[in-house]
């Protein structure tokens, strides 16, 4: 009988900083402009350049650290690794080899299926091994026919390289780790965890094992596996692979594959006969990157709350349910959005309503684009028409054209001059409700009849039909009372 498997994968990310200029020279890292346009001497490799470190590179990088929990080292050096491709134009890559900035770290995987203990809703802590800096290649391209052609604006771009433990065990958790690890750089602001462009990719390291069984079996490295969505099938494709090999009688070769999307299957790139010997070392142009304990400390200190302890916080201390905290922590400007709107009002409830109002109204108006995300309305805009809504002073149904309103006239006009000018206020006359009401039994006898007789389920209908005459503008308790206090008397 053959045995059981037990599924072994490892993460490699790359993972693009957010500066304005290369690693080792001052040309702009934007993205999209005409090909080899953002070039000069040094990410050229021409003769003589010399690559000088980018420090806002750095302190992102410490961000990233910092934020997964990993200890920074002191003192880190750049090592060459040396291999010949057309998109590197110095023939060596320089990265991070043997001292990298930092080491340890962990993401915690939320809701894991592979929990320690089993259960259901738990998490499971995947460790980092260290994360090290280095500059990207340039992008080569196969698409013109018989010729191929090659851009170097991507070529010298900062990257922190995330080398994870092997500690995961199913598709599952290697898209989940991958999901919380974007969230978290997203958050702050290191990244803009956009797939399609490449500023976040991943390898994947899979070996299946007996399970039981401590040691690990063959590694095979999938390459460059670009979204989220394919992430889970490449893996799971070559698992199913791995385990037919085995289980046939045969061996694995330790080598690098690539993900197949129109086959759904993974096909060898390389062999590890063929794999490369980079001959690294010690990059003779840069000196060891020193990082004293205050400089760690500043970044410490300036670290934004994280996504998973904002959640924790908000349904704690603000009484929002899980779900609602995790639909406003998608985007970090959301949460800000959000944030800054519940901060709108002394009511303790008035945090709860905020995020409904959000949630139902102003999310499917909000764009996002990498850390940026545009808004219909302000948050103070939000947190008046939350307020003037608890108060009594709209309803619920005037504040959705409310909201329509502000969005069509800009963040500059103020809630209460569109209430007074549309005349929105809500019916709190208990003349005018009273009035309405005794329409409506008038309008309708036969059911005011049967409610009368005991037929409760007719209140609801008379509720409706006095909301309906008055527009939506009646306050919804007082219509409540005065239908009971009428009904009472007859
Ligand atoms: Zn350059």
């Amino acid at each position: 009988m053959s045995p059981r498997w037990e599924p072994v994968i490892g993460l490699e990310v790359h993972c693009q900083l957010l500066t304005r200029t290369k690693l080792f020279c001052p040309c702009p890292t934007t993205f999209g402009a005409p090909p080899n346009t953002h070039v000069c001497p040094t990410c050229l490799g021409l003769p003589g350049a010399l690559p000088v470190l980018n420090g806002e590179a750095v302190a992102m990088a410490v961000t990233a650290a910092l934020a997964l929990g990993c200890t920074i080292r002191a003192k880190s050096t750049f090592s060459r690794k040396n291999y010949f491709y057309p998109d590197l134009p110095k023939g060596y890559q320089i990265t991070q080899f043997d001292e990298p900035f930092s080491e340890g770290g962990h993401v915690d995987l939320e809701g894991a299926s592979g929990a320690a203990d089993g259960s259901e809703g738990s998490w499971k802590r995947a460790r980092i091994h260290h994360i090290h800096m280095e500059e990207d290649a340039g992008k080569n391209s196969h698409t013109r026919g018989s010729a191929s052609v090659v851009d170097l604006n991507r070529a010298g771009v900062p990257l922190i390289e995330i080398v994870g433990e092997p500690d995961l065990s199913s598709p599952h958790e290697a898209s989940e780790y991958l999901r919380v690890l974007r969230e978290i750089l997203v958050f702050v602001g290191v990244n803009d965890g956009n797939l399609e462009e490449g500023s976040f990719r991943c390898d994947a390291n899979v070996s299946i094992r007996p399970i039981g069984e401590s040691k690990l079996g063959t590694r095979v490295e999938l390459k460059n596996i670009n979204s989220f969505k394919f992430v889970e099938k490449a893996i799971a494709s070559e698992i199913e692979r791995q385990k037919e090999v085995l289980d046939a009688g045969g061996h694995l070769t330790q080598e690098t594959r690539g993900w197949d999307e129109a086959n759904g299957t993974t096909s060898s790139l390389r062999s590890k006969e063929a794999a490369q010997d980079y001959r690294f070392f010690p990059e003779p142009d840069l000196l060891p990157v020193i990082l004293d304990d205050a400089f760690v400390a500043r970044k410490r200190a300036d670290l934004r709350e994280l996504p998973r302890a904002k959640r924790e916080r908000w349904v704690t201390e603000l009484g929002l349910t899980p779900y609602a905290a995790q639909v406003l922590t998608q985007h970090p400007e959301v949460a800000s959005f959000f944030e800054a709107a519940a901060n709108g009002s002394t009511d303790p409830a008035h945090a709860v309503r905020v995020a409904n109002f959000v949630q139902s109204e102003v999310l499917r108006d909000v764009t996002t684009y990498g850390q940026v995300a545009q808004f219909p309305v302000v948050a103070r805009q939000v947190s008046e028409i939350v307020a003037l809504v608890a108060t009594g002073k709209v309803s619920g149904k005037q504040s959705k054209e409310l909201y329509l309103l502000l969005k069509a006239r800009g963040s500059e006009v103020s809630t209460a001059s569109v209430v007074a000018e549309l005349g929105m206020a809500q019916v709190t006359d208990v003349n005018v409700i009273e009035s309405a009401c005794a329409k409506a039994f008038a309008a309708h006898p036969r059911q005011a009849e049967q409610l009368r007789a005991g037929k409760e389920a007719l209140f609801g209908f008379f509720v409706g039909q006095v909301m309906k005459a008055t527009k939506g503008s009646a306050h919804p308790q007082l219509v409540n009372d005065t239908l009971k206090r009428l009904l009472a008397a007859t």
